[in-house]
């Protein structure tokens, strides 16, 4: 058991580390970040800082000898990294090991598919040999996708013909790509879920989630689901939590096709944006159970309170000030969250609302309005 008082090392300071860093102070631990950028979101609110690259030898073996447990809040960095850290001792949970799958998109479909839960069709595409056989088999419309760096809808692009495919593949030449059926999907959903130590399991309501331009917009809990639906998806996610031998906080992303199917998209091994709401409207937040799950602490409960909706906020390379924060906190429905990012850039997340409310609906509402009174200002 790692008790309070101790340090936890976080790779990435964004937002995630940030919402992550009050929980922890809250519960009397030290934390420290590496991130490039000086100043990041969990910077400014946590113990201490170490500026540099997440790859950067130097900098990682400084989180390491001062951090008594070290996790990430972004998958996409260099495995070999927390190998490094793990090698010399380090505690690093979740493991470098399932970094190596949640990260390499043809590695976790392979492991999704061994575990006995069916994702779209792929096949993985690097020759022009490969590129054919895949249009053979799968067809149009397809994503393709490439195996590492993907998230947001980075490093993809929707193909609808032969012509339209070989440009993309001819763009990425080189790479490892993934060839995947465009499934047409009812809803997207994703389950939060966190392991402790002792292997116990437990997983949040799910959420339903709508994205624009690939990047999560809104995120509706209870997901209007059938009862079926909501069993499968949480078993989903907890039968990835006991094969993937996660130690941590992890999100499973769905597609609900038709006839209550469910395919795997992907896994995060951390918290998520489509889990923000566990700090408004449930006994425990997402970020605790990281906290507590990366510590040895027993995971705690997973009980929503009340229906609620995240949406989130973007900036529009429009102005870095956001004004209409007193007219939304008037409504007692809503919960603010800002990130603390100097530079609101197009598409960035720079923060989230929630509403709490008695139903979907009016939690839908609430939110959806609120956000509308907000604006980005210079
Ligand atoms: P990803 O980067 O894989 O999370 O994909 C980003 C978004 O692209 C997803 O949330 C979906 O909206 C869409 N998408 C990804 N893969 C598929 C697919 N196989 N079929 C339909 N839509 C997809």
């Amino acid at each position: 058991m790692i008790p309070p008082g101790k340090t936890i090392g976080m790779l990435g300071g964004g937002q995630l580390g940030r919402m992550f860093a009050f929980d922890a102070k809250r519960m009397g631990y030290r934390v420290i970040t590496l991130d490039k950028t000086p100043h990041s979101p969990m910077g400014q609110v946590c113990d201490e800082q170490i500026t540099g690259d997440l790859d950067d030898q130097d900098a990682l073996l400084e989180l390491g000898e001062k951090s008594d447990v070290i996790t990430y809040e972004f998958e996409h960095i260099d495995v070999s990294c927390v190998e490094t850290l793990e090698e010399k001792g380090k505690i690093v949970r979740p493991s470098g090991n399932v970094l190596k799958i949640t990260q390499h998109r043809l590695f976790e479909k392979e492991f999704i598919v061994h575990a006995g839960i069916h994702v779209a069709p792929y096949e993985k595409v690097e020759t022009i040999t490969e590129f054919d056989a895949a249009i053979a088999k799968i067809g149009f419309p397809a994503i393709i996708k490439t195996v590492h760096g993907g998230y947001d809808g980075k490093g993809q692009s929707v193909v609808k013909d032969r012509a339209q495919a070989l440009k993309v593949f001819n763009s990425m030449k080189g790479r490892i790509l993934v060839w995947e059926k465009k499934v047409p999907f009812l809803k997207e959903l994703s389950v939060m879920c966190v392991r402790d130590l002792d292997g116990n399991v437990a997983s949040y309501p799910v959420s339903e989630n709508i994205h624009v331009d690939n990047i999560l917009d809104t995120t509706i809990v209870p997901a209007r689901i059938s009862k079926k639906c909501e069993k499968e998806a949480k078993k989903i996610a907890e039968t990835i939590a006991i094969h993937l031998d996660i130690v941590g906080v992890f999100c499973v992303e769905m597609f609900l096709l038709d006839k209550d199917v469910i395919l795997v998209n992907e896994i995060a091994p951390r918290p998520h944006n489509s889990g923000h709401y566990t700090m408004d409207a449930c006994a425990i937040s997402q970020f605790e159970q990281q906290l507590r799950a990366i510590c040895g602490l027993p995971i705690g409960s997973t009980q929503l309170f009340s229906p609620v909706v995240m949406v989130n906020l973007l900036g529009n390379g429009k102005g870095n000030r956001l004004a209409g924060i007193d007219k939304i906190l008037a409504d007692p429905r809503i919960h603010f969250h800002l990130y603390g990012k100097t530079e609101a850039a197009a598409k960035r997340k720079m923060g989230h609302i929630t509403a709490v409310a008695k139903t979907v609906d009016e939690a839908l509402d609430a939110a959806v309005a609120a956000r509308k009174k907000l604006k980005w200002i210079e």
